[in-house]
């Protein structure tokens, strides 16, 4: 298996070193910067950093494109807090690119600006117990259609979704020691 992690912006790193952290045996991690590094690997995850420079650069550098066809042919893949901004339907309030992959409407800064980042439980459909979400200026998904189901909620708000073999998380399981959730991707 090999797992591309998109690396334009953002905490790329973190999620490298997450999924080399699962103890997956043959799994191999790479930084996808281009569509030709994308159609190399059988799944890709978007990290957290900043949606707006973010989608500019994707759109110019073909990477949009190549994610929204690999999405059609199937490949799962995860975005978390700018990924699930990026994958979604539609963006609130705001003209920006996105590649229009999971069915729901999402809401960035939701729970503030940057002193407002918090740490807190979070209740995941299909894991025994909490992971601690780390929320970053986080998004919410204000909306929610089928065929997008809820993957986490968090005081109310939803805070991760899964659609198919595409899945979106509001926090960042790649700043914290648990691999859950990288290890449920890579079951997908
Ligand atoms: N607020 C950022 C955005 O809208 C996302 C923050 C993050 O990825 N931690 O792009």
């Amino acid at each position: 298996m090999r797992v591309g992690v998109i690396a334009i912006q953002g905490d790329f790193e973190k999620h490298v070193n997450a999924l080399r952290n699962c103890g997956v045996s043959g799994l191999e991690v790479i930084e996808a910067r281009t569509p030709e590094d994308l159609a190399s690997v059988d799944r890709a995850i978007i990290p957290g950093g900043e949606s707006t420079t973010v989608g500019l650069l994707m759109q110019r550098y073909g990477m949009g494109d190549a994610l929204k066809s690999a999405a059609q042919d199937g490949m799962p893949i995860w975005g978390t807090c700018m990924g699930m901004i990026l994958m979604a339907q539609t963006i609130v309030g705001r003209e920006q690119f996105s590649l229009g992959l999971l069915n729901i409407e999402v809401r960035r800064n939701a729970f503030g600006a940057q002193i407002n980042s918090f740490e807190d439980e979070v209740k995941v459909v299909g894991l025994d117990e909490p992971v601690l979400g780390v929320f970053i200026r986080a998004p919410v998904v204000s909306k929610i259609n089928e065929p997008a189901e809820v993957l986490a909620k968090y005081r109310g708000h939803v805070v991760g979704v899964r659609q198919g073999n595409l899945l979106g998380t509001s926090f960042h399981p790649e700043l914290t020691d648990d691999t859950r959730l990288h290890r449920y991707f890579l079951e997908i």
